[in-house]
């Protein structure tokens, strides 16, 4: 199968029914061990250094494993792809454009979806074939989540991880469902993690300190139960058809449909507190007037660039963030 690669959440069945492989050059670029490596390609190449570190990555990425088709979203995701995919072009790359509509309206986003498959040589109802074959993945992924807020019994790295990596199943659908299903059934003896933990929802595009982010929050004393962008990537609408998948899907849209999703899983998941997630250079972070206008909760807004660990700043602040929460925790308790 020739490999293409992917900048963000696509219709991956309609690269599956036209016979490639997708991969996630976001994933693969921070699952090397030295990510640094692959930024300075970009940066050699003449990337600015107040470029989002995502963009160096994946430009990174895709050079180093010699990836020599790429599908780029053009709307719904990210500006800078457009000038990336130019990148790209000049380098001798086959660069495909995918745009979202934009709006969440069924009728053109089938169109998109038929366009998209012939310029692949493909054909929608090959693609809606292929949601058959991801279902079961899909729902494997979904399970875990609901494992996650409702049981207590996996931890929000793990969750992070798992679907996050549903935009691609980490290049192989199969083996992804069979790992997953293999690790549910361990999930599900586990022992749940401590009533008493404080829940977190966390919000915005993946953290480039991923890892660390989530084994520190829950050395101290609480957990992500709602990773919101990631469970999107999983489809937890799916609908009857692809074209109703694509549109329930909220991140390329207008921030309402997220901000709809956030509110209803805030109160559903019983978050105490918010975290919201911003990469420096990134044009979502502005977002964040958003996010705190619609939401009640305390929000705690964190900036990454290129640091792959936890900086001491960021961890005081994110210290003093649970204390907050602790304090605000007890004085419900006791109102009550
Ligand atoms: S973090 Fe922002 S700027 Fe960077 S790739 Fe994602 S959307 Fe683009």
């Amino acid at each position: 199968m020739t490999t293409i690669g992917i900048t963000t959440t696509v219709p991956i069945e309609i690269l599956l029914a036209a016979g490639l492989r997708p991969v996630d050059l976001n994933n693969l670029f921070i699952a090397d061990p030295n990510p640094d490596r692959l930024v300075n390609i970009a940066e050699r190449a003449g990337f600015p250094q107040n470029c989002c570190t995502w963009i160096k990555g994946i430009y990174g990425v895709c050079l180093d494993r010699g990836i020599d088709t790429v599908l780029c979203v053009t709307s719904g995701d990210c500006s800078n792809t457009l000038m990336l995919m130019e990148v790209f072009k000049l380098r001798g790359l086959r660069a495909v454009p995918f745009a979202y509509p934009d709006q969440p309206d069924v009728h053109r986003m089938q169109l998109c979806l038929e366009a998209l498959a012939e310029a692949l040589g493909t054909t929608l109802a090959g693609g809606e074939k292929m949601q058959g074959e991801l279902k079961k993945s899909r729902s494997l992924a979904l399970e875990l989540d609901e494992l996650t807020w409702r049981a207590g019994a996996v931890g929000g790295w793990e969750n992070h991880l798992w679907l996050v990596t549903s935009s691609d199943f980490n290049g192989d659908y199969r083996e992804y469902q069979h790992q997953l299903q293999q690790l549910l059934s361990q999930c599900h003896k586990r022992q749940p993690h401590p009533e008493h933990m404080l829940r977190l929802a966390y919000i915005g595009v993946p953290p480039i300190f991923a890892p660390d982010l989530y084994r520190y929050l829950e050395r101290h004393g609480a957990r992500v139960v709602f990773n919101e962008i990631q469970r999107q990537f999983a489809m937890p609408q799916p609908g009857t058809s692809l074209a109703e998948q694509y549109s329930n899907y909220t991140y390329p849209y207008p921030i309402c449909h997220r901000i709809s999703d956030i509110m209803a899983e805030l109160r559903r998941r019983r978050v105490d507190g918010v975290i919201h997630y911003v990469q420096a250079f990134c044009h979502r972070g502005i977002a964040d007037i958003i996010f705190r206008h619609a939401i009640e909760l305390p929000i705690l807004t964190l900036e990454g660039n290129d640091d792959y660990m936890l900086s001491h700043h960021v961890k005081t602040r994110i210290e003093a963030f649970l204390d907050v929460l602790k304090r605000r925790q007890r004085a419900l308790a006791q109102a009550h």
